[in-house]
């Protein structure tokens, strides 16, 4: 198609920064009339009868039908919440969690925290008075540690499952394990309380039969029996019905218009250009109504943000009428319910989303999608052990549940941005994350949850033996397993207690013996988090001017150590100085915008990075771990990286690249890297990541003796 390049000229405005005249009334009724006319409306009373008369019920409905903010109110309103109990909805993603709750609490018009709440990894918004809970699946997993029979809950829905991730499979087995003991403790008491009344009445025997009524029990019970409620956006409901005991499933009718789906001509050498062209194409072209682009993740995200920025300078004033609106699942809570707000009149709305766009939120005024078929995934090596991000292109699956987004309200067009013959070629659907995946974090997570045969546990797909042996070797090299393959005391069940990567917990814990938390705290928070520094395309060099300042000789880690204490030190500085302004939040987040930009730092990153130090913060406190700082030393520091990380080992080669110890993988430092152009010969790396070559990322630069003297018994092995 006709492919313009937009030309130069002037910034234009953003958003208006409230939303415009909050006319309560006329929202409210806004609100009301939307939810009545969402599809799953005129079955409402049809969906409670079949929640109560089956345990277990798998629904499958078109995205956008109103699943999930509106079913959980519907069971609410039934009587589901009575003594107190809770109905938990889990999601994959953090920023489907807490958009929906907003959105939820706002349609029952309560503040958020109070009847309707979310909670996801770092980020807490439920109260004693909260009875609607969306969480992420992650979390609902990790509550279980604390409360196995998962007795607060009347009712879980496990939304978003067709997305299969690693967690949802997890938590899928553990609530029918669940779900089975809350049944059957049921059944003891009725059996109880008909033996003392003479009165043995008939019962069905396993979960597939059983039909108990939930009003009917609820009451004087410890534990009422668990509904369970799978949700579904893929059509196949027979995967999920069949494991759980051909539990029963329904389907809602969505309503779906027209799609023109249009495909390019030929392959595209660079996909983000091929976005922007097109950007700008719909843009000055089509007729009204917003863009949906579906990027990989957060460093695509931006780096488009401001390249269309750019463009739209270059632009006559008449035709700047866009706005950029990214979501992803790191962005801070406040700045994801962007995408629901209308542009201004006249303005187009281009929103830039991972995949978290294609199911789990469904955004109003949708009319264009743009497609370059491309998700991040991650992919797992059982025999070298070694996991990594790559790009890979979408399942056709996925690719359709992509242009459905542009005929929710009306018709809409969708271009993928390949051809028609690539789309032929793409699998059907995607891989369960559980067979590519480092399966460390679940298998320490099931071990805490008293799963020892991990082997043997009831997995609705079974991850591959070699994967889950490979982690099992992994954790027992960590120390978190004994030799018979228990949780060890206290290592295995301090690292089963963080909510980290394994890995990274038993950094913490090694850096309390060396001396180092404070520098390991911050490393964690930094490295838990998409990339600190950005260098926009034409801006390369002063980017990494700017980095220079923060850069530290030894490698990544202190580098993000200095970016952290430089900040610290900034807002302490300041605090003095504004001490008596009022609006010392405000002026402070301004202050500290300026500062990222002017160096080069992603101000949202840095911030989420802030939030999760003070949490893992509070979490090593309260295991009694000892916070001291290393100081100058960073000697110590850097053999507690060694004594940490010894499985990302790399040795440097006669030719400049670099062979990972663990794997023999031929790898190559990522030019972000302050060590790209070091000549170290050792180090140890967080990352690896596959694009066209295979680059390792956040590295340390130490010494090889360290590795035999600090992880003896795997380098021992090795030689
Ligand atoms: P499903 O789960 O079936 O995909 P949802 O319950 O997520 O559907 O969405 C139902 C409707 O609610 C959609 O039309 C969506 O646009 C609307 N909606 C959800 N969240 C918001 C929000 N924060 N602002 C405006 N509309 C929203
Ligand atoms: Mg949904």
């Amino acid at each position: 198609g006709p492919r313009n390049n937009p030309q130069a000229q002037k910034p234009h405005s953003n958003f208006p920064n409230k939303p415009r005249n909050p006319n309560s009334m006329a929202r409210r009724e806004r609100i009301k009339r939307q939810r009545e006319s969402l599809p799953i409306a005129s079955v409402k009373e049809l969906l409670v009868e079949e929640v109560k008369t089956h345990d277990i019920l798998i629904i499958v409905g078109e995205t956008g039908s109103g699943k999930t903010t509106q079913l959980p109110q519907f069971l609410f309103n039934a009587g589901f919440c009575c003594d107190g109990k809770v109905i938990g909805i889990t999601q994959p993603r953090r920023v489907a969690a807490v958009s929906v709750a907003k959105r939820v609490a706002e349609e029952c018009e309560v503040e958020l925290g109070q009847k309707v709440g979310y909670s996801i990894r770092f980020d807490d918004k439920t109260s004693s008075f909260t009875r609607i809970k969306y969480m992420t699946d992650g979390l609902l997993l990790r509550e279980a540690l604390l409360d196995p029979y998962l007795s607060r809950y009347s009712v879980i829905i496990v939304d978003e499952a067709h997305e299969r991730t690693v967690h949802t499979d997890v938590l899928l087995g553990l609530l029918k394990n669940v779900h089975n003991v809350r049944s059957n403790f049921i059944k003891d008491h009725d059996n109880m309380d008909d033996k003392k009344s003479n009165n043995r009445t008939m019962k069905g025997k396993g979960t597939g039969t059983q039909c108990t009524s939930f009003l009917k029990h609820c009451h004087g019970r410890k534990f009422p029996p668990l509904k369970l409620i799978i949700m579904s956006a893929s059509l196949d409901a027979r995967v999920f019905s069949d494991y759980f005991g051909c539990a029963r499933a329904i389907h809602i009718e969505g309503r779906q218009h027209h799609v023109d789906i249009l495909y390019a001509f030929h392959p595209e050498p660079d996909y983000l250009d091929a976005t922007l062209v097109t950007i700008f194409q719909i843009h000055l072209e089509e007729t009204p109504g917003d863009i949906l682009v579906f990027l990989t993740g957060q460093e695509e995200i931006e780096s488009v943000e401001r390249l269309v920025q750019e463009q739209l300078h270059k632009l006559p004033e008449a035709n700047r009428k866009l706005l950029t609106v990214p979501i992803f699942s790191s962005l801070p809570s406040e700045q994801q319910m962007r995408v629901f707000m209308p542009a201004s009149p006249g303005h187009r709305k281009v929103i830039l989303a991972t995949n978290i766009a294609e199911t789990s939120l469904t955004i109003p005024g949708i009319k264009y999608v743009i497609d370059p078929g491309f998700v991040k995934a991650r992919s797992y090596d059982p025999v070298k052990g070694m996991e990594s991000l790559i790009i890979v292109p979408t399942s056709k699956a996925q690719a359709l549940q992509r242009s459905g987004r542009a005929g929710r309200e009306g018709p809409g067009k969708c271009f993928r941005l390949y051809p028609e013959c690539e789309f032929e070629k793409l699998e059907d659907s995607t891989k369960p994350e559980i067979k590519r995946c480092n399966l460390s974090n679940v298998i320490l997570q099931l071990k805490a949850l008293g799963v020892d045969d991990i082997i043997g546990f009831d997995f609705m797909e079974k991850p591959p033996r070699a994967a889950i042996i490979k982690s099992l070797e992994h954790l027992f090299l960590l120390g978190a397993l004994t030799d018979d393959c228990k949780l060890s005391e206290p290592i295995g069940h301090q690292m089963a207690r963080l909510p980290l990567d394994p890995i990274y917990s038993k950094a913490l814990i090694l850096a309390s013996q060396f001396n180092c938390l404070e520098e390991m705290l911050i490393t964690v928070a930094m490295l838990s988090v998409e990339s600190i520094f950005y260098a926009p395309r034409e801006k390369k060099d002063e980017a990494r001017t700017a980095m220079k300042c923060f850069a530290s000789p030894d490698g990544d880690h202190l580098t993000l150590v200095n970016v952290y204490r430089a900040v610290d030190r900034l807002l302490e500085k300041r605090k003095m100085e504004v001490v008596n302004e009022k609006n010392l939040h405000g002026k402070n987040e301004k202050f500290l915008r300026n500062w990222c930009k002017e160096n080069f730092i992603n101000g949202r990153s840095l911030r989420h990075a802030c939030d999760i130090h003070s949490q893992i913060r509070g979490h090593v406190e309260q295991m009694g771990l000892c916070i001291s700082s290393c100081g100058d030393d960073h000697l110590q520091f850097r053999r507690c990286l060694a004594a940490s990380f010894f499985f990302n080992a790399a040795l440097k080669q006669p030719e400049g690249t670099y062979r990972a110890l663990a794997s023999g993988q031929v790898v190559q430092i990522h030019p972000s890297s302050v060590l790209f152009q070091s000549k170290a010969e050792c180090i140890i790396f967080n990352e690896l990541v596959q694009t066209t070559n295979k680059y390792i990322r956040n590295l340390t630069r130490i010494d090889y003796l360290w590795l035999t003297e600090l992880a003896p018994h795997y380098y021992a092995m090795q030689s």
